[in-house]
């Protein structure tokens, strides 16, 4: 006993009334005030979740890097795309759809992604994807995962079921996501 307390010079709070205002020897518990900047950088900001290395939340689909409110497209609303994007194809004699594709990928969408809501955002630069990437991913990344595809019974046309951020191979190829924005967050300010 007295051998411990001759090496911790720095230990006068052990013994009583020492000091006239000995410092509160318990760790309160952390508020959820006090809690929240901690966690700030590891939970997602639309449901609270932990979030991991990905770019969107795993549990709601937020995407990490954009306002909240603005998810993944689902399977669904991507599938329905591709049949919207062919009745557009052949309703506007492929033509019309090249002009309006032409005019719109500057916002990051195609013609049946413009009416349903959705984009294409460029990861790295956490913005929509401009004009000539949006050409990249529509026309040469396409045309490349079509020709795998060709031999591979088609599969590599439903990647984004089992991608963990809704990704086609064409996405990874342009470093893309596709977004859901309901309410046009990401509509260019005019
Ligand atoms: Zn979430």
């Amino acid at each position: 006993m007295d051998k411990n307390s001759g090496e911790r010079p720095q230990a006068p709070e052990t013994i009583e009334g020492t000091r006239s205002a000995p410092p509160p020897r318990f760790v309160p518990p952390p508020t959820p005030a006090a809690a929240a900047p901690l966690a700030a950088t590891a939970t997602c900001q639309n449901c609270g979740q932990a979030v991991g290395p990905e770019p969107s939340c795993q549990t709601c689909g937020q995407v990490l890097f954009l306002p909240r409110g603005i998810p993944l497209a689902t399977v669904g609303l991507r599938f329905g795309g591709y049949l919207l994007e062919g009745v557009l194809i052949v309703c506007t004699l492929v033509i019309g759809w090249f002009v309006w594709a032409f005019i719109v990928f500057q916002y990051g969408q195609t013609p049946a992604k413009q009416l349903l809501h959705m984009r294409v955002v460029f990861i790295p630069e956490a913005r929509t994807a401009g004009w000539w990437r949006m050409f990249f991913r529509e026309f040469i990344a396409k045309t490349i995962i079509a020709i795998l595809a060709s031999f591979t019974l088609l599969i590599p046309y439903f990647w984004l079921m089992w991608d963990r951020n809704r990704q086609e191979l064409w996405d990874k190829m342009a470093t893309t996501l596709v977004v859901s924005d309901p309410q046009d967050q990401l509509a260019p300010r005019t």
